[in-house]
C-alpha cells in the first residue's frame, strides 16, 4: 500500500515540476511512534499489544487522523494511511496535516473492560506527541465514540481537560452532532455533484455496498433517501442481494442489535462476501478495508463508477485496469474525506466551545466536499488525467507550497 501511494504522488509531483527537495521531505514522515500497550486480561494473563502513531506531514496544521484497532495495522500499513490522510486534508482544504494510529489487536476478541484498559494505556504512552495543536485522533476501523471517550479522559487526565484533542467524541462530550454521518454523508454529497456533471440523477441509480460499518451504512441510508436502490450490501460475515431495493433501515436495525446483514433477509438473498464487488449494479461503493479490488477481480467488476468509501481499497494494479476499461473512480481522499471535515468542525467547536445545529454543520460540509470534489473534476478534465491523479495534483501542490514556505526546505 505504501508503495502504491508514493507512486501516486511522484507522478503528481512530475505533473506539477515539484522541486526534488520538497519531494525528499514529503518522502518520509516527521515522526513515527511506536509503544507496548500492556493490558491484564480478564482471565487474568498478561497481553502485550503494540500501538503505532505515524505524523506524516504538519506543514498545513496540526497532524489529523484515525486510530484504527486491528492485527493487520503494523507500522508499514499506518505510514500509508498517515500520508493518504495529509493528501485527504490538503485536498479538502483543511488548516490540518496528515497522521494515523493503530492498536494491533482484534477488538472482537477483547472485552469492554479490557478495550477500555488497552485504550487509555495507548493514550498515555503516546500523549507527548499529540495534542489539540499537535495531533488530534479520531476514530476508524474497529473504534468509535466510546473508544475515543477513554481516550480523551485518559490524555485529559495528563495534560487537563482537552476535549479538542481527540475527535468523533460522543455527543455529551463535545462531539458534533453530524460527526458520526459525516463520511457517509460526505461520499453521497461526492456523488451527487458526480451525477450533476455527469448529467445523471442518484435516483434509480443501483448501487453496491461492501462493507456496512461507519461508512457503508450511512452512505446506504443516505443512498436510500435519494431515492438510489441499494441492490447489494455485505459485511464481514457475508452479503446480500436484491434488485428491488435492500431495506437499509432494518440492515442497520439489524446490525446495530448485534447482528449481520445476512440475519435481515431471506436466505435466498444471500450472496458470498465477494460476489458483492462484482454484482450486476451502476455504482460500487468499497466501504470495507484496504486492497479489496486487486486485479483478480477488477475484470469482473461491473459498475461504471466506483466510489472509494474505505482507504485505498484499490491496489494498483486493479486501478490501472479499471482505468483501461473506463471505469471512473471516484478517489478515497475526496470520497472519504467527509470523516475528517466533520472532525475539523467538532475541532474548531471544541476550541470556540460553541455548538453548531447539525443542519449547519451539514450544509458546510456539502459545500467544502462539492467545492473539492470541482476542483478535482476539472482539473481531471485539464490535465486530461484520472479523478485520483487530479485529487493528488491538487494535493500535492498545497502541502508542497506550506511546505516551501514555511522553509522546511
Ligand atoms: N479515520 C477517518 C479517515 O480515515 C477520519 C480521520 C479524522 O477524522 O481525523 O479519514
Amino acid at each position: 500500500m505504501e508503495a502504491s501511494v508514493h507512486a501516486l504522488v511522484d507522478r503528481a509531483a512530475r505533473t506539477i515540476g515539484l522541486r526534488e527537495d520538497t519531494a525528499a521531505v514529503l518522502a518520509t514522515n516527521y515522526r513515527e511512534t511506536s509503544v507496548q500497550v500492556p493490558v491484564r486480561r480478564d482471565d487474568g494473563s498478561l497481553f502485550v499489544a503494540r500501538g503505532h502513531r505515524v505524523q506524516h506531514n504538519g506543514a498545513r496544521g496540526p497532524y489529523k487522523g484515525g486510530i484504527r484497532y486491528h492485527p493487520d495495522a503494523d507500522l508499514d500499513e499506518v505510514r500509508a494511511l498517515a500520508s493518504l490522510m495529509t493528501w485527504k486534508t490538503a485536498l479538502l482544504d483543511l488548516p490540518l496535516g496528515g497522521a494515523k494510529g493503530s492498536l494491533q489487536i482484534d477488538p472482537e476478541q477483547f472485552s469492554a473492560r479490557e478495550l477500555e484498559a488497552l485504550t487509555r494505556r495507548l493514550a498515555l504512552s503516546l500523549s507527548h506527541v499529540l495534542g489539540t495543536y499537535r495531533d488530534i485522533p479520531a476514530p476508524d476501523v474497529g473504534t468509535d465514540a466510546r473508544t475515543m471517550a477513554w481516550f480523551m479522559d485518559a490524555y485529559s487526565s495528563r495534560h487537563g481537560y482537552s476535549p479538542a484533542a481527540v475527535t468523533g467524541k460522543p455527543l455529551v462530550l463535545g462531539g458534533a452532532p453530524g460527526r458520526v454521518a459525516a463520511t457517509g454523508r460526505g461520499l453521497v454529497y461526492v456523488m451527487e455533484a458526480f451525477a450533476r456533471r455527469a448529467g445523471w440523477s442518484l435516483e434509480g441509480t443501483r448501487v453496491a455496498v461492501q462493507g456496512f460499518g461507519n461508512v457503508g451504512s450511512w452512505a446506504a441510508h443516505e443512498l436510500a433517501e435519494l431515492g438510489a436502490t441499494i441492490v447489494a450490501v455485505s459485511d464481514v460475515r457475508g452479503g446480500v442481494a436484491n434488485d428491488q431495493g435492500l431495506d437499509i433501515d432494518e440492515l442497520i436495525r439489524t446490525v446495530a442489535a448485534g447482528g449481520s446483514v445476512g440475519d435481515a433477509c431471506a436466505v435466498n438473498d444471500h450472496l458470498d462476501h465477494a460476489e458483492v464487488l462484482t454484482y450486476d449494479c451502476d455504482v460500487l461503493v468499497p466501504a470495507a478495508l484496504g486492497g479489496s479490488i486487486s486485479s483478480a477481480n477488477a475484470q469482473d467488476i461491473r459498475a461504471s463508477l466506483i466510489v472509494e468509501g474505505a482507504n485505498h481499497p484499490i491496489t494498483a494494479a486493479a486501478d490501472q485496469l479499471l482505468a483501461e476499461r473506463g471505469v471512473t473512480v471516484i478517489p478515497d481522499i475526496l470520497a472519504n474525506g467527509g470523516g475528517v471535515t466533520g472532525s475539523y468542525f467538532e475541532w474548531t467547536q471544541n476550541i470556540q466551545q460553541f455548538t453548531w445545529h447539525e443542519r449547519h454543520f451539514n450544509d458546510t460540509l456539502r459545500d467544502r466536499m462539492t467545492t473539492a470534489f470541482d476542483r478535482v473534476y476539472d482539473t481531471a478534465a485539464a490535465e486530461e488525467v484520472t479523478l485520483r491523479e487530479a485529487a493528488y495534483i491538487i494535493a500535492l501542490e498545497r502541502v508542497a507550497h506550506t511546505v516551501e514556505l514555511r522553509g522546511y526546505v
